[in-house]
């Protein structure tokens, strides 16, 4: 890619308190890439993601595209393109889809502009996502708190891209969900990246999957990396599957 840098992460420090968690993370994204974050329980991989978004201290730095992130509060890492979909998802249970949906779209803009032009373009960012989700569109009047598990991550994913976000960070999309609402949901998280060339930062346990809809991987064990490359070429070494990431 023309911007290897586009998300830099260098000398990352973090932690909660006097608990040290990332102990000095360099890794970069290129815009338009998907790259996973593996390791196991406990490595930092979701403290990792905190710090991307303003959820968690740091020392450091984080570019993206140029601008630092640490620092910053989550309000303002949104306001630059961060887009952050935590573990457990985070939708308004007693809403329905559609206006979940809405909220997501509504934080783009001060109040003051919302005239025709902006419900105009909510209503465009709508299909966009429906398209992407076909789902959602059927459940669109649906309480958020009736969908299935799945359902309610693609609203989760939904409602974190109707912006069209610089940066898209994933947390474990897969927990706790069936393996194939999980294939359909990475499916359409690579086909949103293709499309719309969404930059990922994707977290997951199953290394398997996210190695495949992944451009880059890094391994992070006990705050550090371990391990950086290609998916595929991780993908498909056995030793390095069986040791970092135990696939066998
Ligand atoms: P998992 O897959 O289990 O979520 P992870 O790789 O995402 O693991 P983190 O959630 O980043 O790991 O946690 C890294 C370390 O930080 C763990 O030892 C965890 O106990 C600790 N930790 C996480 N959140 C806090 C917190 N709010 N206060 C103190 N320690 C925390």
């Amino acid at each position: 890619s023309a911007e290897p840098d586009f998300l830099k992460v260098s000398g990352l420090h973090a932690g909660y308190g006097r608990a040290r968690v990332l102990q000095g993370l360099d890794f970069s994204v290129a815009r338009g890439e998907v790259c996973a974050i593996l390791g196991p329980n406990g490595a930092g991989k979701t403290t990792t993601l905190r710090a991307l978004s303003g959820m968690a201290g740091g020392r450091g730095s984080v570019t993206l595209d140029g601008t630092e992130l640490l620092g910053r509060s989550p309000e303002q890492a949104a306001r630059l393109g961060v887009a952050h979909v935590p573990e457990g998802r985070g939708t308004f249970n007693d809403l329905t889809v559609e206006e979940n949906l809405r909220i997501g779209a509504h934080l783009r803009t001060a109040r003051r502009w919302r005239g025709r032009a902006e419900r105009a373009a909510v209503t465009a960012d709508l299909e966009r996502i429906y398209g992407h989700f076909p789902r959602l569109r059927q459940r669109s009047r649906q309480a958020a708190g009736s969908l299935s598990g799945g359902e309610q991550q693609m609203l989760a994913i939904g409602r974190a891209l109707i912006r069209r976000p610089a940066l898209l960070l994933l947390d474990e999309p897969s927990l706790g969900l069936a393996p194939l609402v999980t294939r359909e949901l990475f499916e359409i998280v690579r086909a949103v990246n293709e499309e719309e060339r969404t930059t990922v930062v994707v977290v997951e346990q199953n290394a398997r999957l996210a190695l495949d809809i992944a451009h880059r991987a890094h391994v992070l064990e006990a705050g550090r990396l371990v391990l950086s490359g290609p998916a595929a070429r991780i993908r498909e070494d056995g030793h390095i599957a069986e040791v970092y990431l135990g696939v066998p």
